[in-house]
């Protein structure tokens, strides 16, 4: 499928971020976007347009039922000067998986692939340098037909905006404080806890709004049923390192398969260490810590790569975390990953794609 270009003339273009350093998260948008619509069994009209507001029906499915799928992943200048991005595919094939949950149709992989790669191109001069810094992709779709009635949408639309984002850790990595909750639960078993979908994160907006007036950064969720398995974190799915086990739970159906995840756990047996897919409840966590077993935690997702976890607040106590400092396999995890992504470091598992 060929892809139209509407692209501004230079003048009209934004001038770039002046200052790499205070760039925040997903607050500044690229000059550029993609779009492609769904109607009568077909993706039709892949274009590249200047960023700018959609036009939607009020009773767009999407506004009102939230038939909905996004996507996150970056785009990095390597060492070289060149365009990178990192399991660009993978992303895709999540979201297709993402789409067949919520009764979306699937999106062309091959060309949809190609159509990020003709966007992150035409946007190449909005990649930050900083260390750091990168591009970040957001790839949505959304029902559009007109309808009140609660129904699979007959149209959609496909889209992808992007901007410049800062480094997520511009002093160095600052572990983080984590609430484990136990009033509300983010996705049970059979519900859509693995697709990356709206309503999840909407699910669990006052949890998170509780948790920060409590004074902690995120929300440790417990499996909905017998709330004792660690499930994730609001983004990010979670490891442990008890006695020189590295724990992450298994793919149960309520937690998001993070390709970080899934690129850590490569990463973990690469290097000859014992990482396992395992249950493990919150009371074991405890009951290891109390021995002095419990050495290390962390977060792993696309905008942080790595978020150590210095300590666990749970009914009324906090847990520390090995001496709530940054733990050496985090370390290790985020260098490699980091380095692998740069392109500093080699790429025995063919992650990275050169885009430019
Ligand atoms: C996106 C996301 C993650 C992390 O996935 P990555 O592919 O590693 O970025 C983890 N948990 C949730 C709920 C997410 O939405």
């Amino acid at each position: 499928m060929e892809c139209t270009k509407q692209l501004l003339s230079a003048d009209s273009c934004k001038p770039k971020p002046d200052d790499e350093s205070k760039l925040g998260f997903g607050q500044i948008f690229c000059d550029h976007m993609f779009l492609m619509d769904y109607d009568q069994g077909a993706w039709r009209d892949a274009r590249i347009m200047p960023y700018g507001p959609l036009s939607l029906d009020p009773a767009a499915l999407v506004l009102h039922y939230g038939q909905e799928v996004f996507e996150g992943l970056k785009a990095y200048r390597g060492v070289d000067g060149g365009v990178y991005m990192f399991r660009p595919q993978a992303n895709l094939e999540r979201m297709n998986r993402s789409n067949r949950r919520m009764c979306i149709p699937e999106l062309p992989l091959e060309e949809t692939l190609e159509h990020l790669f003709e966007l992150v191109k035409t946007e190449h001069e909005w990649i930050p340098t900083l260390e750091g810094t990168s591009l970040y992709i957001r790839p949505t779709v959304i029902a559009t037909e007109a309808c009140l009635g609660v129904k699979v949408s007959s149209s959609y639309l496909y889209y992808v905006i992007m901007g410049p984002v800062g480094a997520y850790y511009p002093e160095g990595f600052n572990p983080v404080k984590i609430y484990v909750e136990e009033n509300y639960v983010r996705a049970a078993a059979g519900g859509v806890g693995e697709a990356k979908t709206m309503g999840n994160y909407a699910a669990s907006l006052l949890a998170a709004e509780e948790a920060h007036a409590k004074g902690f950064t995120q929300v440790l969720w417990l499996d909905a049923c017998d709330k004792k398995s660690i499930e994730e974190v609001g983004t990010m799915n979670m490891f442990f390192v008890i006695d020189g086990e590295v724990i992450t739970s298994p793919l149960t159906g309520s937690i998001l398969p993070g390709i970080t995840r899934d690129s850590v756990i490569t990463l973990c047996k690469h290097w000859g260490l014992n990482i396992t897919e395992r249950k493990l409840t919150i009371d074991e966590v405890i009951a290891a810590q109390e021995a002095g077993k419990l050495t290390e935690a962390f977060g792993t997702g696309t905008a942080a790569v790595i978020s150590p976890v210095g300590s666990i607040h749970y009914r009324g106590s906090d847990i520390t975390v090995g001496d709530g400092q940054t733990g050496e396999i985090s370390q290790r995890l985020y260098d490699g990953l980091t380095g692998i992504q740069l392109g500093k470091l080699e790429d025995p598992f063919g992650w990275v794609v050169k885009v430019k």
